[in-house]
């Protein structure tokens, strides 16, 4: 729920820019804020980076320039979202209090010089956060050109320092109750590990070599719980004095697994997220799952709040979007479920770090392509935003992202090729190549309106946990689980049971014995049920080969070498009126090709319409109606084949039958 005014949101799409007016001579902001109007704009965000503008000596705060700048872009017809400030701290402050940096996993605690150097439990750090969000909170808490706020900038990085140590063993002490229960939990006996007092326990530095894992997967979720509440120790302030304004922070994505977005997203009115496709080498599919991940953690619409506007780079420099790029991944963003669109940055820096990261003006300051591009954006979503304004992603399918996993695997890997992040998008490319939508989601939410569920190596369980998902196949769901799944507990120690541990009833499997494949090695694997066998016959698997003895599961593959040629490798299970298919490995594309649409077909999802690869199929609904966004992201022309009648909002015209897109093309398509 977007919080702040739900109908406010569905009237107004955001699309604007990231502006640093102290960067430049006020003699420009007028030019910028014209320019800035006549690209379409109607959001700017400011500020983020500038405390030592508004505080240049502890206690005197200088407004009068934040102030004009936003008078200048308001007579524009500018709203604003500020930054709290908190991002990057200035010089005097650090200085006076060389404590308040951040200790980095080897115990190295940093100096100044970057952005986000702050230790994040530092009480003195804290002092000064509530300070600056309270002066900024007041100062512009009843302005009426200001919306809404962004917390800080993409949180990240753990702290390692004796302050945090502390705050762990406290945070240890409150989630366990007593030192026996810690021990007994964390399997302290091993190596003589045994606690006697809370403050023997150590965070996980790297000059104490490979940590038990009950204690880094505790000290992983005690950072990310940490970020939570400092967020919430500003929107405390922001939510008492700026009460009409919504409050956001800008996450980064799929890929970035440091934090529980989860929580994170939790408490905020909505979640915004910053998208950089060309430093991701991101293509169609990696781009899409970001999307997806960032409207799933709140499962609603979200802001792009730096969206790619020129080359990136800080000592080098990334290549320049391709012409028609920026309004493809435009468009792509509101298919995914974007209600904002905030482009990173208005003009390139002449200064700094990020000199090189180019923004819609070169350093120049001259209107260019890319600024025109904008322009037309701009332009068109005058036109369309009515009709696109309030409308909503639906899917069928959801895959289950959790973040306790993503930890676990980060301090054991269990294969060095393994990367649950890799693995995860395998199954989501899949789906994207099939133009399938999809939601990506918490293990612990609702299930009831998918189809088919895929949760990847579903590694940490609990009752929760596995309580939702069997309410789920019962009531007729079709879910998808794959090796080292169940195998851990909540503290991170191996299940007393055989595997896959909770999950076991069901999959209707035991995992007897599994292989993992170090440099090469590989495996076959043969499809034996004739729907799948008529599309692969053979391929091959690498990485992990769990050896399954069925338990009232049906062989869906087996493996065709070595010892345990023969075996299962691939399962499906009847439980209630659903079922469950264990995948214990890891095949190739033609694999998930082909175990893909079986599973569509067992689950009863229709894909929106068959392309070519190049070509992107989302769909959107809005009163009822659906909205089908169809974007080229190949250079050339492509051909779709349209089995109805529709109307393209974009150019307003019928379309039917054999169908062209241009490339870097978008057609947005409403039935006639
Ligand atoms: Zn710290």
């Amino acid at each position: 729920m977007i919080r702040h005014s739900s109908s406010k949101k569905d009237s107004m799409f955001y699309f604007g820019v990231d502006y640093y007016p102290e960067h430049w001579p006020e003699e420009r902001w007028p030019d910028d804020a014209r320019l800035m109007a006549e690209a379409g704009f109607n959001v700017v965000r400011l500020a983020e980076f500038a405390w030592s503008k508004v505080e240049p000596r502890e206690g005197g705060y200088e407004f009068s320039w934040l102030d004009k700048a936003i008078d200048i872009l308001g007579q524009q017809g500018m709203k604003i979202v500020l930054g709290t400030l908190t991002a990057s701290p200035p010089p005097w402050l650090m200085s006076a209090h060389p404590d308040t940096f951040r200790v980095r996993a080897d115990g190295v605690r940093v100096t100044f010089g970057n952005r986000r150097e702050y230790c994040l439990n530092n009480p003195v750090y804290h002092d000064y956060t509530r300070r600056i969000v309270t002066q900024m909170a007041k100062h512009y808490g009843d302005h009426p050109t200001v919306i809404g706020w962004q917390i800080d900038n993409e949180f990240g990085d753990r702290c390692y320092c004796p302050v945090c140590a502390r705050a762990f063993q406290n945070w240890l002490h409150r989630r366990y109750g007593s030192l026996d229960t810690l021990n007994q939990k964390w399997g302290t006996v091993f190596w003589s590990h045994t606690y006697t007092d809370w403050s023997e326990i150590p965070l996980p530095l790297t000059t104490g070599g490979s940590p038990n894992p009950g204690l880094a997967l505790d000290f992983f979720r005690f950072s990310a719980d940490s970020y939570v509440a400092y967020q919430q120790m500003q929107m405390d302030i922001l939510r008492e004095k700026c009460p009409k304004h919504f409050i956001t922070h800008n996450f980064m994505g799929f890929m970035y697994d440091g934090l529980n977005y989860h929580a994170l997203a939790e408490p905020l009115d909505f979640v915004s997220w910053d998208n950089y496709p060309l430093m991701m080498n991101a293509d169609a599919a990696r781009m899409a799952i970001a999307h997806d991940t960032m409207r799933g953690l709140k499962r609603s619409g979200f802001w792009v709040m730096e969206e790619q506007s020129g080359p990136h780079g800080w000592e080098n420099v990334g290549p320049t979007p391709r012409p028609g790029e920026l309004r493809l991944w435009v468009y792509q963003a509101i298919s995914h479920g974007a209600e904002g669109i905030v482009f990173f940055r208005w003009r390139t820096s002449r200064f700094g770090t990020e000199q090189y990261w180019h923004g819609i003006l070169d350093h120049d300051g001259i209107p260019r392509r890319r600024y025109q591009e904008v322009k037309r954006i701009g332009e068109e979503l005058k036109r369309i935003r009515n009709m696109i304004a309030g409308s909503r992603c639906r899917a069928e399918v959801a895959m289950l992202l959790s973040y306790d996993d993503r930890f676990a695997f980060q301090i054991q890997s269990n294969n060095s090729r393994f990367s649950y992040s890799d693995h995860f998008q395998l199954y989501y490319e899949a789906l994207h190549r099939l133009n399938v939508p999809v939601d990506i989601v918490s293990p612990r939410g609702d299930l009831s309106d998918y189809k088919l569920v895929i949760a990847p190596t579903l590694h940490i369980t609990s009752e929760e946990i596995v309580s939702n998902l069997q309410r789920y196949v019962e009531q007729g769901g079709v879910l998808v689980i794959t090796f080292r799944s169940g195998v851990k507990d909540e503290a991170n120690a191996v299940v007393n049971l055989p595997l896959p541990g909770l999950l076991a009833d069901l999959s209707g499997i035991e995992v007897v014995e599994y292989d993992s494949l170090l440099a090469d090695g590989r495996n076959g694997l043969e499809f034996v049920i004739p729907r799948l066998s008529t599309m692969v016959r053979k391929t091959s698997c690498e990485v992990w080969c769990d050896i399954i003895e069925p338990k009232g599961a049906e062989v869906v593959a087996r493996y065709t070498e070595d010892y345990y040629a023969g075996r299962a490798a691939v399962t499906q299970n009847n439980y209630g009126l659903g079922e469950t298919i264990y995948v214990g490995t890891i095949g190739d594309v033609a694999f998930y090709h082909a175990l893909m649409r079986w599973l569509l077909e067992k689950a009863g999802v229709e894909p929106l319409l068959a392309t070519s690869r190049a070509v992107e199929v989302t769909a959107k609904e809005r009163d009822g109606r659906a909205l089908l966004f169809l974007l080229n992201h190949a250079s050339q022309d492509e051909e779709v084949e349209l089995e109805k009648r529709y109307r393209d909002l974009l150019t307003d015209k019928a379309v039917e039958g054999e169908t062209t897109i241009p490339g870097k093309g978008v057609l947005i398509l409403t039935q006639e």
